[in-house]
């Protein structure tokens, strides 16, 4: 080997972009001279969009045999720096130990965390659906809530913001609530939104759908209203309620990996770098981000890609291919991904399909929630551990959503 590819995480993102790189070393017939290495605490995929679901500590699928059979390199660890004088990245292993890894051109894709702002008692006392760790904690507490005396604080949940995550998680709760403590127990599960309109960053279009199904769902909402504190026994927010909760799911607001920071480059609000289209970060010849750490074009009209799984897999492979081809000095394949669609789960009620940046309702319901299984319980999880099969998945031209 007398190069190498790094590559920093092995979320939708990064296993994307190990597996598109491989496809151009493979197709160039240069796999024995350049080295793709990947870093990650894990060598498995954490199922992210699904952490709101029950059972949420199962949601992983394996990597480290598909990184094998397509010759991918998998190190144990957390990248802690990024030098771009030295062309080196600082490993943390997961037994403490520290080393570097020099890199001829590097893959960031940390992805993303939740935003917890600096309001009082709330990393103490909430709860998030935002990694695996973190989702298995609030099963545990679920489960748990049975072996305490009955009250109304612990059959209310209360769910920290009403976008995306908050009225998926929402949504579920009720029926999760009633599984854990009996299908006649009183459950409240309220939303507590800040903006004046519930799934705000929504849009008009699916919100009379969203509100439809809340309502059969017997899911509550209150709006113009901030948290202000969390303790043991519920929340405060600005306009002076008081809600005895046991159970609070934050789910406001996300911020791209901490390690963006390490380069002194443009950023977005996320903190996500700006990438030219072949997603290169401009100064940084050598440097590529991908998935949630990357602000994106993803067309011609002015539309970015969100911090979201449907951007992150097309995000990956074009970053894995353009990578390769720029090491090789081959043409550049610049990422372009202008059909947009969201698919928002509902809980029993079903789901609500969308179409466009401004989210026109082309199913809802049972229709929408059968599409929305497909993509969480196929279409997101890694192809099989085949080379060639893997090596075809990872090709970015390739229509996803048609
Ligand atoms: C509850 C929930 C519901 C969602 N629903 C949807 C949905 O319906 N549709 C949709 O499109 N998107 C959805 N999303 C968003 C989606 O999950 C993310 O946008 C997606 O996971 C981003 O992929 P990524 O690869 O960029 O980052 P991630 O999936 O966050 O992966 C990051 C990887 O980097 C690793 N890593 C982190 N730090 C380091 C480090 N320092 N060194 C090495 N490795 C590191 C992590 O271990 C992980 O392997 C949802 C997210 C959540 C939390």
């Amino acid at each position: 080997m007398t190069q190498r590819i790094v590559i920093a995480g092995a979320g939708f993102a990064g296993m994307w972009s190990a597996l598109g790189a491989a496809r151009v070393l493979d197709q160039a017939g240069r796999s024995a001279d350049v080295e793709i290495a990947l870093i990650a605490p894990k060598p498995e995929l954490h199922v992210r969009p699904r952490l709101y679901e029950v059972d949420a500590g199962g949601m992983k699928a394996p990597l480290k045999e598909i990184f094998d059979a397509v010759g991918v390199r998998y190190i144990a660890g957390s990248v802690d720096a990024i030098r771009p004088d030295l062309h080196e990245v600082g490993i943390v292993a997961p037994d403490g130990s520290r080393s570097t890894l020099g890199y001829d051109r590097l893959v960031l894709a940390t992805g993303s965390q939740l935003f917890r702002p600096e309001i009082p008692g709330l990393r103490e006392h909430s709860f998030s659906v935002d990694q695996l760790d973190e989702a298995a904690a609030l099963e545990a507490h679920i489960r748990g809530l049975a072996d305490l005396p009955e009250s109304a604080a612990r059959n209310t949940v209360v769910v920290a913001g009403g976008g995306f995550t908050g009225l998926e998680t929402a949504t579920e709760m009720p029926a999760r609530l009633r599984e854990a403590l009996g299908q006649d127990a009183k459950v409240r599960v309220i939303i507590v939104e800040r903006n004046r309109e519930i799934g705000p960053d929504l849009g008009p279009g699916p919100r009379p759908v969203i509100i439809q199904a809340l309502t059969d769902l017997g899911v509550e909402w209150t709006l113009g209203a901030a948290v202000t504190a969390v303790d043991a026994g519920g929340i405060t927010t600005d306009v002076g309620e008081r809600i005895e909760a046991l159970t609070v799911i934050w789910t406001a607001g996300m911020r791209a990996s901490p390690l963006t920071a390490q380069i002194p480059a443009a950023k977005d609000r996320f903190g996500r770098l700006h990438v030219d289209r072949d997603l290169c970060v401009p100064g940084f010849d050598r440097i590529f981000a991908t998935g949630d750490v990357a602000y994106a074009a993803t067309d011609d009209e002015g539309n970015h890609a969100s911090m979201s799984c449907q951007h992150a897999m097309n995000l990956g492979r074009s970053a894995g291919h353009n990578v390769a081809a720029s090491l090789l000095g081959l043409p550049s394949l610049p990422y372009s991904q202008p059909k947009y669609v969201t698919c928002l789960d509902l809980g029993p009620w079903g789901a609500v399909y969308t179409e466009g940046w401004d989210r026109v309702v082309k199913l809802q319901g049972a229709e929408a929630k059968a599409l929305k299984h497909q993509i969480n319980t196929q279409w997101i999880y890694p192809p099989a551990a085949n080379r060639d099969e893997a090596l075809a998945a990872a090709d970015p031209q390739r229509i996803v959503v048609a």
